[in-house]
């Protein structure tokens, strides 16, 4: 069975207009209680994070939704493990974070939908967030960490913002030094 298809702002060497012009957009909250709608596009994410281990978390824009849902891992952060229960990852719906506390630590980060590149990227060490969970049940939730620096990263995608638009030190393959110099320093 194929996986789903992630969305990227390019591919090889061609810039996907169509593809970016979707996950800039800022995603759609989810009506509550869930309409019949909510409850595909929620179902549709999960199973798509669910094919993937190479991802940690995916953001609903990430295939094609724009709507407000993410997935992520919160077990054991072993990138080549399965997902293997409920309580290795979590669903938020709608999330909106209330607090940021801690430091702002910078450590690279890359995206399913920015391939090939690692982007420095400062994320605070702790979050509170609301939200909605799989149920539709109210949900707050507090994350530290690498968790953290996680959910912000999947709450970014929300408001249509990727990785390469954070300021930090970006990192390429020597092979597609051209590509990358052209497509972010207008070389
Ligand atoms: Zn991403």
């Amino acid at each position: 069975m194929s996986k789903t298809k992630i969305w990227t702002l390019w591919e090889g060497e061609k810039i996907n207009e169509d593809e970016a012009g979707l996950l800039r957009k800022v995603a759609a909250v989810i009506p509550i209680p869930f309409d019949e709608e909510g409850k595909r596009d929620i179902k549709t994410l999960v199973s798509a994070f669910l094919e993937r281990d190479d991802a940690l978390g995916l953001a609903a824009p990430q295939i094609g939704i724009s709507k407000k849902i993410i997935a992520f891992r919160t077990g054991k952060l072993d990138e080549k493990r399965r997902i293997k229960s409920e309580k290795d990852y979590d669903v938020l719906v709608n999330p909106r974070i209330t607090q940021y506390r801690g430091e702002d630590e910078k450590m690279s980060e890359g995206c399913l939908s920015c391939p090939e590149i690692n982007v420095e990227v400062g994320r605070f060490s702790e979050i509170k967030v609301r939200a909605y969970d799989i149920h539709g049940e109210k949900a707050n939730r507090r994350y530290t960490g690498f968790i953290a620096r996680i959910v912000q990263h999947e709450l970014d995608h929300l408001e249509g913002k990727l990785i390469v638009d954070h300021e930090g030190t970006l990192y390429y393959p020597k092979s597609k030094q051209d590509f990358f110099e052209r497509l972010f320093f207008n070389k």
